[in-house]
């Protein structure tokens, strides 16, 4: 993996998707809302973007008519004296709620990273080295890790074939794009499909290729109840995380 220090372009910006409704979470509310270490999980992931310094806008994408989250966002729009940040209502699909956040970044922005605000813990460093490696010229960059379990693919309860573990990487966000092609693979897209899973889907589709650079294990989503208590579990015992993220 090349990550080589790259000078970043004057406009990038991020989109942090934040509109998912986080049944998985069980606790009855948006899973960007929902606390961790005492800060809901949208503000400890701005905390992370502002932190790493690369962004000039930030577009938050929330549920309709979330007022909490809307509080959230305008506050640290007025506490940052970095880059410009607004919030924009999602769609139902993880994929509809990149395309509402693309459209409101401003037309000259170069280089775009879309982030999972559930991906609360992730390491400003991350940031750094999916947007410079997108600034070196690739036009999708995708942070990953090695896949430590055997998977396989299965036809119901049956398996099918078992992939080499080798060859396999779990996928993370923040995932950079050049913004024209991002917002070309979304348009020639059609309407949003749920088994879009991420956007580098979209742009492999559409024939680009998709570079990758190390994950960090902090990115980890949080999506189930354990999740959650990693991540309290994580914000209690490592300092640095602590100071990452507030
Ligand atoms: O559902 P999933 O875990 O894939 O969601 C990943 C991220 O996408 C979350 O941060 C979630 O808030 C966001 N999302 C969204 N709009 C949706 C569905 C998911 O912004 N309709």
């Amino acid at each position: 993996m090349s990550e080589k220090k790259h000078p970043l372009p004057a406009g990038v910006g991020v989109v942090v998707v934040a509109a998912g409704s986080g049944q998985r979470l069980g606790q009855g509310i948006p899973k960007a809302r929902v606390l961790c270490g005492g800060r809901t999980l949208l503000q400890r992931s701005l905390d992370a973007v502002i932190a790493s310094g690369v962004a000039t806008h930030v577009v938050v994408v929330l549920p309709q008519d979330d007022a909490v989250l809307a509080a959230v966002v305008s506050d640290a729009a007025r506490r940052t004296g970095g880059p410009a940040i607004v919030a924009v209502t999602g769609g139902t699909t993880r994929t509809a709620s990149v395309r509402a956040g693309l459209d409101a970044l401003p037309p000259p922005t170069a280089v775009v990273l879309v982030h999972d605000a559930a991906r609360a813990l992730t390491p400003p460093d991350v940031f750094r080295r999916v947007a410079e490696a997108v600034a070196a010229g690739a036009p999708a960059v995708i942070p990953v890790l090695p896949v430590v379990d055997t998977v396989k693919v299965v036809d119901g309860d049956v398996v099918t074939a078992t992939p080499d573990r080798g060859g396999l990487r779990a996928v993370q966000t923040p995932q950079g794009f050049d913004a024209a092609a991002l917002r070309a693979a979304h348009a020639a897209g059609g309407p949003a499909d749920p088994a879009v899973t991420d956007d580098a889907m979209l742009m492999e589709a559409h024939g680009a290729t998709v570079r990758v650079v190390e994950g960090d294990p902090l990115a980890f989503k949080i999506t189930t109840p354990l999740d959650l208590v990693v991540a309290e579990a994580v914000l209690a015992r490592d300092p640095a995380a602590s100071r990452i993220a507030g």
